[in-house]
């Protein structure tokens, strides 16, 4: 069976092509399936009832399985996808009072090992496919109640209304996946959402920076996490590979053809670390000629994790240094911490297949779990 979420626009008009299809005939489908959120070739009441038959035969449109799904206090909700091999990734979305942000994994795991990220204590499984990222977007519209209903004009409210690909994994390290996930997202047949909207986040893969410039360009956001390459090579071990020179130089590569004019440097706030007065201006020094704003992210713990969150008053501090160097900063607020869902603590349930961390056992903490909604 083809599960068609697998299919870009593009995609999607080729495989129909093969099947003697024409273009309009694909675009149906993609609206169907995207826009109404509909997994049942029988819904597709404007399709030719022979048509539907047909691709009942040889497609189908599986999204992700959800096994647990948890609303913390403050609105933000978190989903466990089932994707297969006894592996499960996280969505979650965050609720604003103007606008809906829904976090997703693009990998099972994470290959990366920065010292301070609890995906990469689990290891690393595999790429998600086409369907598995799409399928988070997909699923969390349907049971956030926003898809259209057939026939109802426009239906429901769009409640996703920002994407952010900084849940687990390296977007970039699965290129391919992300960028036609990245296209439907885009499409106005699909989501639609607006490029400066969607948010791909990246440890620094400057090289697959430059594709995604050229061939997906949206909203960039770096994980810098360190002003020298010494501190970064410990901390995001990838630095060693593309050190901070050459960072900075695909960053500002980058913004000659982005949505926005700007690069977010998201940087993770480590007590004793990377947190004083000195790194700040560091920061100041290295970023001068790279048009960017800083996304303080104090540190979440998670178990066995070693590394503090600084003070509030250290927070504070470094941040107003960065202002007073004419640099937006911002501090991420925490959101849905309880639930295990803020940044750097998605976990889901990784069957490790690099083995390097046979050591070290990060137990997943046992949850309150709430029962599975049906789709609204
Ligand atoms: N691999 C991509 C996507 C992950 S995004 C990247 O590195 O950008 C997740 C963000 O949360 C990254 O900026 C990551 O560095 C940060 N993060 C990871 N662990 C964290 C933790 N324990 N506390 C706070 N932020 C963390």
């Amino acid at each position: 069976m083809i599960n068609l979420l697998d299919f870009d626009a593009d995609g999607l008009t080729d495989w129909f092509a093969r099947l003697g299809e024409k273009p309009f005939r694909a675009r149906q489908v993609l609206r169907w399936m995207h826009r109404c959120g509909v997994d049942n070739f029988g819904q597709m009441t404007d399709v030719a009832k022979s048509l539907r038959a047909q691709l009942a035969a040889v497609a189908e449109i599986r999204g992700p399985v959800p096994v647990r799904a948890s609303t913390a206090a403050d609105g933000t909700r978190k989903w466990l996808l089932d994707v297969g091999g006894n592996n499960a990734v996280e969505t979650v979305f965050i609720p604003e009072p103007n606008r809906g942000t829904l976090c997703i994994s693009t990998q099972v795991g994470c290959a990366l090992e920065c010292s301070f990220c609890s995906t990469g204590k689990q290891g690393f499984n595999r790429n998600l496919t086409t369907a598995e990222i799409i399928g988070q977007l997909w699923h969390a519209n349907r049971m956030l109640g926003a898809v259209k209903q057939p026939g109802v004009g426009d239906g429901g409210e769009r409640v996703v209304s920002n994407v952010v690909l900084m849940g687990m994994g390296e977007p970039l390290a699965n290129y391919d996946n992300v960028v036609a996930a990245l296209k439907l997202m885009l499409d106005d047949n699909a989501y639609g959402l607006s490029r400066r909207r969607v948010t791909v986040s990246t440890a620094g893969m400057a090289p697959a920076m430059d594709r995604l410039r050229q061939e997906a360009p949206v909203a960039l956001a770096v994980s810098l996490h360190a002003p020298t390459d010494a501190l970064r090579d410990e901390l995001v071990p990838l630095n060693r590979k593309y050190p901070l020179r050459e960072l900075l130089a695909a960053c500002r590569r980058y913004l000659e053809n982005a949505p926005r004019d700007f690069i977010t440097f998201e940087y993770v706030l480590l007590a004793g670390v990377n947190d004083r007065d000195a790194d700040a201006r560091a920061l100041l020094a290295l970023t001068r000629e790279t048009p960017c704003k800083f996304n303080l992210i104090p540190f979440n713990p998670f178990p066995g994790s070693s590394y503090r969150s600084p003070a509030a008053e250290r927070v504070r501090r470094f941040q107003e240094i960065l202002v007073q160097g004419d640099v937006v900063a911002t501090v991420r607020k925490t959101r849905g911490d309880e639930i295990d869902a803020a940044c750097g603590q998605l976990a889901g349930r990784v069957r490790d297949r690099t083995k390097r961390r046979q050591a070290v056992v990060v137990a997943p903490p046992a949850r309150r779990s709430i029962p599975l909604e049906a789709p609204a």
